[in-house]
C-alpha cells in the first residue's frame, strides 16, 4: 500500500496533473532533452489547465495554495520529465519571497500574474563567487531617493530570459555579512537590466540557466521585500520551502526510472527467462521501489508540515532531510536504472539515460547535498538528547 495521505480532492488533481504528464508531456520528453529549447508548450499545457494556481491562495487568483499538492504536482511531471517538473518547482521558488515577505500591495501586484502562469518567475541568489556561501555575494544596490540603483550580476539562475520577474539579493551594507543583504523585485524590462549567456549543460537541458546582469538597474523602493538588512533571512525561509520541491524533482525522476526498468526487465529475457525474475536483478528493483516509497514518505510529511504552517528549525532540519534524501534516492535509482536495462540503458533511445543524466542536478543546486548534511547536523547538535547518556552515568 503506497504512503497515500491525500484527501479525495487532492487525488482528484494527482490524477488530472498524471494524465497530462503522462499524454502530454512524456511524448515531447526526449525531444525538450534533444534540443534544449524551452519548452513554452508544457508552460502554456500548465496554464490552460490551471496547474499554476495549486501553489496561490484564491484571494491571488489560485486555488488555495498546498505545499503538499505543489510538491505532488513536481513529483508527477518529473516522473516523464524533469525539465517540465521543474518550471513548476521554480514557479513556486521564485514567488516565496513575495509570499513571505511581500506588502499586501506587492502580492497584489504580482501573485495573480504568477498564479495564471502568465509571468514566470525567478530567484537569483548564485553569483559567481559565491554559490554555497551566499553571504559572500558582490551586488549592491544603493538606495537614491525612490529608487534602488543595483549592481553587479548573477548566475546559474534558472528561468533566466524566460521570467518576467526576479527575486534579486544584494548587498545594502556591503560592511554587515549577512544583515547587509536586503531582497527586491526585479522586472525583466527594468532599465539596466540584462540577461546573458544561457549555459549549455548535462540534464535539464530544456530549462535556462544563465548570467544577470545589473549595471546601475534602476527599481521602484516599493519594490523591495522586506526590511533592509533582511535579504538573507528571507533567502533561508524561502529555501526551506522550496528544497522539498528539489526533492520532489528527484523522486518524480526515480520512480520513472524505476517505472521504466521495471517493464523492461519483465519483457528482457536471458538464459530463458526475463531478467526480472533472476534474483539480482529482483533484488535491484526492490530496493529502487523501497528507497522510492521511504522518499515519498518523507516528502509528503515535509508537504504537510509546510501546510500546517511549521516554520524555523523543525522546518529547516525536515527540508533539508527532505532534498538529501530523495535526491541521493534519485541518483543511486537512476544509476541502477541503467544496470538493470544492460548496454541498452546506455544508449540515449532508453530515456534512463537522460533520467540519470537529469538526476545529477538534483543533488547540486538549492543547496548542495553537503551543504544539506551541514544544515541537518547543525541542527542535531542544537538538540538535547541527553536522557541517554543519563541512563549510563
Ligand atoms: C542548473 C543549475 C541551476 C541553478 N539554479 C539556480 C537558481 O535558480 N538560483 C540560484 O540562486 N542559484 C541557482 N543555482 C546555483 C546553485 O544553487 C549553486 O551552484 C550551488 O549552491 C553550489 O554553489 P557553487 O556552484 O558555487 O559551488 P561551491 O559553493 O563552490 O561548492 C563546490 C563544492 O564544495 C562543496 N562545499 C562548499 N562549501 C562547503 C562546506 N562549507 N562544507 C562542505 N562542502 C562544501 C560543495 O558542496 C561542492 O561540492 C543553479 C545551479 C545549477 C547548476
Amino acid at each position: 500500500m503506497p504512503v497515500d495521505p491525500l484527501t479525495e480532492e487532492q487525488r482528484e488533481i494527482r490524477e488530472l496533473v498524471r494524465t497530462l504528464a503522462r499524454e502530454r508531456i512524456a511524448p515531447r520528453a526526449a525531444e525538450i532533452d534533444k534540443t534544449a529549447e524551452f519548452p513554452w508548450d508544457v508552460v502554456d499545457l500548465c496554464r490552460d489547465h490551471g496547474l499554476f494556481g495549486i501553489m496561490y491562495d484564491e484571494e491571488y487568483g489560485g486555488l488555495g495554495a498546498s505545499a503538499l499538492m505543489t510538491l505532488v504536482a513536481i513529483e508527477e511531471i518529473s516522473k516523464v520529465c524533469a525539465t517540465s517538473g521543474l518550471i513548476v518547482g521554480v514557479q513556486e521558488l521564485g514567488s516565496l519571497g513575495l509570499k513571505l515577505a511581500g506588502t499586501e500591495e506587492q502580492k497584489r501586484r504580482f501573485l495573480p500574474l504568477l498564479a495564471s502562469g502568465e509571468w514566470l518567475c525567478a530567484y537569483a541568489l548564485t553569483e559567481p563567487g559565491s554559490g554555497s556561501d551566499s553571504a559572500a555575494m558582490r551586488s549592491e544596490a544603493r538606495r537614491e531617493g525612490d529608487e534602488y540603483v543595483l549592481n553587479g550580476s548573477k548566475r546559474f539562475i534558472t528561468n533566466a530570459g524566460v521570467a518576467k520577474l526576479y527575486t534579486v539579493f544584494a548587498k545594502t551594507d556591503p560592511t554587515a555579512g549577512h544583515s547587509g543583504i536586503s531582497a527586491f523585485l526585479v522586472e525583466a524590462d527594468a532599465p539596466g537590466f540584462q540577461v546573458g549567456r544561457i549555459e549549455p549543460k548535462m540534464g535539464i537541458k530544456g530549462s535556462t540557466t544563465g548570467e544577470l546582469f545589473f549595471d546601475d538597474c534602476r527599481i521602484p523602493a516599493e519594490n523591495r521585500l522586506g526590511d533592509e538588512g533582511e535579504g538573507f533571512r528571507i533567502a533561508m525561509r524561502i529555501l526551506d520551502r522550496s528544497r522539498p520541491g528539489i526533492g520532489a524533482q528527484g523522486l518524480g525522476i526515480a520512480q520513472g526510472a524505476t517505472d521504466y526498468a521495471l517493464e523492461y526487465a519483465k519483457a528482457r529475457e536471458t538464459m530463458g527467462r526475463p531478467i526480472a525474475e533472476h534474483q539480482l536483478v529482483a533484488g535491484m528493483l526492490a530496493d529502487m521501489e523501497t528507497k522510492c516509497e521511504a522518499a515519498r514518505g518523507l516528502l509528503y510529511k515535509c508537504g504537510q508540515l509546510i501546510d500546517d504552517g511549521a516554520d524555523g528549525a523543525e522546518l529547516t532540519k525536515v527540508s533539508a532531510m527532505t532534498k538529501l534524501y530523495c535526491t541521493d534516492v534519485a541518483m543511486e535509482v537512476t544509476t541502477d536504472a541503467v544496470q538493470v536495462l544492460g548496454g541498452y540503458g546506455y544508449m540515449q533511445e532508453y530515456p534512463v539515460e537522460r533520467m540519470m543524466r537529469d538526476a545529477k542536478i538534483t543533488q547540486l543546486y538549492e543547496g548542495t547535498n553537503q551543504i544539506q548534511r551541514l544544515v541537518i547536523a547543525r541542527e542535531m547538535v542544537r538538540e538535547n538528547r541527553a536522557f541517554l547518556l543519563a541512563a549510563v552515568s
